[in-house]
């Protein structure tokens, strides 16, 4: 069963119905407080601008010992980035065929194996 939280499809805590990021309890709310203030506090914020970057977020977060769930929120923040990014360049071959013409003559014919 997915996180309760509407539309969210993420795992829940392992000790309740949703995921790390939507847990109304306060112990928890109490936990993403602290976790959005140490981010706030790092001063070095990065942006990162590529998968590469997004994987070593991923990376140090793991290392740095980070619950299960918040690991699962940060997955989950990666996902939607890339999603978000992949959605961006889609957008901007649309945009380079519109100006270009989509050289559909030159089409590959698909491959059968
Ligand atoms: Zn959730």
């Amino acid at each position: 069963m997915p996180c309760s939280h509407p539309g969210c499809g993420a795992r829940p805590m392992k000790d309740g119905d949703y995921c790390f990021v939507h847990d109304p309890r306060p112990e928890v709310v109490a936990r993403r407080q602290a976790a959005r203030c140490a981010g706030g506090k790092s001063k070095k914020v990065k942006v990162p601008r590529t998968i590469a970057e997004v994987k070593e977020i991923l990376g140090r977060a793991m290392v740095e010992g980070k619950s299960p769930e918040e690991l699962a929120a940060l997955a989950r923040i990666a996902q939607t980035w890339i999603a978000a990014s992949d959605k961006d360049y889609d957008e901007r071959i649309k945009r380079l065929e519109q100006t270009h013409g989509t050289n559909e003559g030159n089409k590959a014919q698909p491959s059968s194996d």
